[in-house]
């Protein structure tokens, strides 16, 4: 196992923090309380011998995120939150003189299963042609007991930094999984894997042991990943997919078009589904370079034998675009809001 020992001090820039694996020479930049950003090399196993990368990783990503508490950063979303607390006049939380309000989210952080504040969310997705529900994304929500709901896109970072997210992407799959196991319909539950949670020895054989548990085959289930996770290491990644699509997962690539789209990977790798990002298809109409992005994603889509689902469609003008251009799944707050148990319709089903 790697020590903190192992690595050198930390540089802390105007937007990462920097720090060297010693024994490797691998540099590595963390964005701030964010993900990865890039290691000086490719990161790969044999570079570290015995320790598992992730490991190397996770303890990295924890001395980035001390050497920031100690130079008193503050996260972008606490900030956030300070202003619209400071909007609707409820007052701040007194934190305690001695610790920074960061450092205590993080400690609520790793209390938060057993407290019972999480929840997941489920917002469907649909045949374009029939507006048919086919399936349910699992979103997680926290349910801060003083602060209030705390978005997941300030508490996943966090929990990627504090190494804690193994232990609450564990909970999300075996909620997910027992939930989708009551529902009366046949519908896939959509799961959001973190980078981390991907980089685990273990992922696949707790994939395996989470759906036996619940006795759900494992064409129910559908793991969405981000591209940067086969950027790191391609060959892992490869044999990591196929080992979960021999249980019959699916797999989705989310928040396509946001990375480095990388065509490579939509041919090696065992992908069954492209998740056009969000971005995209809000800006649908109001730009023919848009317009002819989101076009060519789908033409690729189906050059290469895969599934699209555009997602964060709002208005019927999206959804008729997507239709006449051959996308043949959609999701977003037309056809359903993420609401704490499954809708049944399509909200744009009359
Ligand atoms: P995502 O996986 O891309 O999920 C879609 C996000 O877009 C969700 O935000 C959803 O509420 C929102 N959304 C859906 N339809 C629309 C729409 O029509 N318009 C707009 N403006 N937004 C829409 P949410 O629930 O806040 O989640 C944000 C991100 O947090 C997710 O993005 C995902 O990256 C992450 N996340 C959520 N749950 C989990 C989880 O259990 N594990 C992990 N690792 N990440 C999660
Ligand atoms: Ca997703
Ligand atoms: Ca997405």
């Amino acid at each position: 196992m790697a020590s903190e020992a192992d690595f050198s001090d930390l540089a802390v820039t105007e937007t990462a923090v920097e720090i060297t694996f010693r024994p490797t020479g691998d540099r590595l930049s963390f964005a701030r309380f964010g993900t990865l950003l890039s290691p000086g090399h490719p990161i790969s196993p044999p570079n570290f011998g015995p320790h598992p990368c992730w490991e190397v990783e996770w303890l990295a990503r924890n001395l980035a995120q001390q050497a920031l508490l100690r130079h008193g950063e503050c996260a972008a979303g606490e900030r956030r939150r300070t202003d619209k607390r400071r909007r609707t006049d409820t007052p701040p939380p007194a934190a305690p003189a001695d610790e920074p309000v960061h450092v205590r989210l993080l400690h609520d952080l790793a209390l938060a299963i057993a407290h019972n504040e999480f929840s997941l969310y489920y917002q469907p997705f649909c045949e374009v042609q029939t507006r048919a529900v086919v399936g349910q994304e699992a979103l997680i929500r926290w349910n801060h007991p003083v602060r209030g709901a705390i978005e997941p896109t300030e508490f996943i970072p966090l929990a990627e930094g504090s190494g804690e997210i193994a232990t609450i992407g564990r909970w999300v799959l075996d909620r997910a999984l027992a939930e989708a196991a009551t529902w009366n319909q046949p519908w896939r539950v959509a799961v959001n894997l973190s980078p981390i949670q991907f980089r685990q020895a273990d992922l696949v054989e707790m994939v395996r042991a989470t759906l036996d548990r619940h006795q759900l085959p494992g064409h129910r289930l559908e793991l969405e990943l981000t591209e940067g996770v086969l950027i790191d290491d391609t060959s892992r990644a490869l044999n990591v997919l196929r080992a979960l699509k021999q249980l019959g997962v699916a797999i989705a690539l989310d928040d396509f078009g946001t990375g480095y789209s990388n065509l490579t990977y939509l041919r090696v790798l065992p992908i069954d589904r492209i998740k056009i990002d969000k971005s995209f298809v809000q800006d649908l109409g109001t730009s023919s370079q848009v317009d002819a992005i989101v076009r060519v994603i789908i033409g690729i889509g189906h050059a290469l034998g895969l599934e699209v689902t555009a997602e964060g469609v709002e208005t019927e003008t999206q959804l008729e675009f997507l239709h006449a251009h051959g996308c043949a799944q959609v999701q977003g707050f037309l056809l359903g809001q993420p609401r704490p148990g499954p809708l049944r319709t399509s909200g744009a089903v009359e």
